[in-house]
């Protein structure tokens, strides 16, 4: 059994986030690690979809055991856009704030906000692929509020709380978040492994 994971990713804070959770018994190298430096195109209209094909891409060239992730915010009465979408929804570049006006002008007049962010995360080990699932339900709120984390956090109210995901501690956040949930399923089943 090989105890060192390549996780698609360069995103340094989803790396050591994962890190804490999986535990020192396991390395994890990033893209940057192992020296790779194209830009996956993430093509898929699913979550699963494109974590695959990040999964997939890294390992047909590694034959390494290697994960990547996938998330995005779905919103009810949006039928459950901006999903896959999510980090070009208001159109690229990336612009969190762009994104969050556009979800609250699109959400305008409308009483149904309930809204849940989903992570999934794609895993080849040993040459077989497995899937894991976070979800968070909560509501869009009617404006922004809180300056920790990135994304949609300023306007995602978790069910349960009164305060947005951008008004949380990280380890808060990451305690209920729909990449915690999706991350302990992986550290669990690595650690099972
Ligand atoms: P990624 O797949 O983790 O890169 O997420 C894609 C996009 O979904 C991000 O660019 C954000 O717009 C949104 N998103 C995903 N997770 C979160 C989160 O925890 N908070 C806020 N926005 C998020």
């Amino acid at each position: 059994m090989s105890h060192t994971f390549i996780i698609a990713s360069n995103n340094a804070h989803k790396v050591s986030e994962i890190q804490l959770l999986i535990g020192s018994a396991f390395e994890l190298k990033t893209l940057a690690d192992i020296g790779f430096t194209e830009d996956i195109p993430e093509t898929g209209d699913t979550l699963v979809a494109n974590a695959l094909i990040k999964a997939r891409h890294i390992y047909e060239i590694y034959k390494q055991n290697c994960f990547a992730d996938d998330s995005g915010l779905e919103i009810e009465a949006l039928d459950g856009a901006p999903g896959v979408y999510s980090a070009r929804y208001a159109g690229e570049p990336v612009n969190h704030q762009k994104n969050n006006e556009k979800v609250l002008h699109a959400l305008l007049g409308k009483s149904n906000r309930n809204a849940a962010f989903r992570t999934v995360i794609a895993l080849i080990f040993e040459g077989k692929e497995f899937i894991f699932e976070g979800k968070i339900d909560g509501k869009i709120t009617e404006q922004l509020s809180g300056s920790n984390g990135f994304g949609y956090d300023p306007i995602f109210q978790p069910n349960g709380y009164d305060r947005c995901f951008a008004e949380m501690s990280l380890s808060e956040k990451s305690n209920i978040s729909h990449r915690g949930i999706a991350v302990a399923k992986l550290a669990a089943f690595i650690k099972n492994s």
